[in-house]
């Protein structure tokens, strides 16, 4: 078939829940994609912050492969190997103490959610919590996710929504202090905010957040689904703010490709108990191999150093095109997930498009941002491909 039929045939079954770019993806190696003309594209996006390794690694390959081949699936009613070893490596990397694996990332928002509701209600009972969540932010598209997405658009088709959820505004200390009652039982944010512009927090505003729920006794839940997993040049971004969470979300590259999203909870937020949270495929061996593989390759790899390098110098080339050009206003975020602040003149869905002609694969954030979030094995060499494009793209406009 042709990418022009195999696009007729997709529009024919699969749900129009998103206008994909025109191209059929077909394989992949390294930091490159292929689609099915064969068209070669260096991969800035690493299936939305996914692809830590690039594609086709063959250790990740082969350790999946080989369990394929041994169990894929048991259930949750049975303890099994993979899961045993995916939680102690994940629980010591984040100093948290208990993990519950789930299948995305909506359903880990879903699971910290709960945490923060049964916390309040093991000490008073009622069933009047809050939460408060930011404005701009993104935690899933689940219903439970969505009503802590600050996003109207997203929201008003699906409302009601869940109840006691108030929004303050990002870096705002003091919105977050008016919004605090003592029904208040969670608050939750990215500590750099992807989907909404790639806005990293203040260390201010972190590490105030995190005041005021010791003194509330309210639990600080960090959606580190988008900038956790060595994203920004730690394994976890609130690393960089001296600020630890009492519950905290993965997903995203901690399954490098393999649907496989986290909860982690302090023994404080380690509240569900049986009967309280359930899935029947997540956590299974097939998924926890590839977080256990994924954990063990992040050490042996030096992986974090690679993305402090790299990034150091990404961030001197972004610099040179926000010089140069009038439309590449700024840039922001941390390590390899930054965001390029395009003029609203240009639709960055053109430059976007573009790119894609040159073969450069980027996507967009909110705001008109230019998002990139590359396999986190880039090069600098790669890092100067995608500049060259990027560059000759600017110049069009
Ligand atoms: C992608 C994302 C989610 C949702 O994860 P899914 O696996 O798509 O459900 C939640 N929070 C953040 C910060 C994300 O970037």
């Amino acid at each position: 078939m042709t990418t022009q039929e195999y696009i007729e045939e997709a529009e024919k079954s699969l749900l129009h829940t998103y206008n994909r770019y025109q191209i059929v993806l077909d394989k992949g190696d390294g930091v490159y994609l292929y689609d099915t003309d064969g068209k070669k594209y260096l991969d800035f996006a690493s299936g939305i912050a996914v692809f830590a390794f690039g594609y086709n690694n063959e250790e990740y390959n082969g350790a999946l492969k080989e369990q394929i081949d041994k169990l894929i699936h048991t259930s949750n009613l049975y303890y099994n190997v993979p899961a045993i070893e995916a939680a102690a490596k994940l629980t010591k990397i984040s100093g948290m103490d208990r993990v519950f694996f789930t299948n995305s990332g909506t359903e880990a928002i879903e699971g910290a959610i709960k945490t923060v509701r049964k916390y309040a209600y093991n000490k008073d009972g009622k069933t009047d919590h809050e939460i408060i969540a930011m404005k701009h932010s993104f935690h899933g598209r689940s219903m439970g996710s969505l009503s802590v997405t600050g996003n109207t658009h997203y929201q008003d088709p699906f409302k009601p929504l869940i109840g006691g959820v108030k929004f303050a505004e990002y870096n705002n200390l003091e919105s977050v202090k008016e919004l605090i009652t003592d029904k208040t039982c969670g608050i939750i944010l990215e500590p750099v905010q992807g989907e909404g512009g790639v806005y990293p927090a203040t260390e201010e505003f972190l590490q105030g957040i995190r005041k005021l729920c010791d003194e509330n006794d309210i639990l600080l839940v960090f959606d580190e689904i988008q900038c956790g997993m060595g994203r920004t040049g730690k394994m976890f971004a609130h690393e960089y703010y001296g600020v630890k969470p009492d519950v905290m979300t993965v997903a995203k590259a901690l399954g490098c490709g393999f649907p496989v999203g986290a909860f982690l909870t302090n023994e404080k937020a380690a509240v569900l108990v049986p009967g309280d949270h359930g899935t029947t495929y997540g956590g299974n061996p097939l998924a926890c191999k590839a977080v256990s593989k994924v954990l063990d390759m992040f050490a042996d790899n030096n992986i974090l150093e690679n993305v402090n390098e790299v990034s150091a110098y990404l961030d001197t080339k972004l610099q040179e095109l926000c010089d140069k050009y009038e439309i590449a206003k700024e840039f922001r975020g941390k390590g390899l997930l930054k965001g390029l602040v395009i003029d609203e003149k240009v639709p960055v869905n053109q430059i976007i498009l573009k790119a894609m002609d040159l073969g450069l694969i980027v996507i967009s954030a909110s705001g008109n941002v230019l998002r990139m979030v590359p396999p986190l094995v880039i090069t600098k060499e790669n890092v100067d491909e995608m500049i060259a494009i990027v560059d000759q793209v600017l110049a069009t406009f």
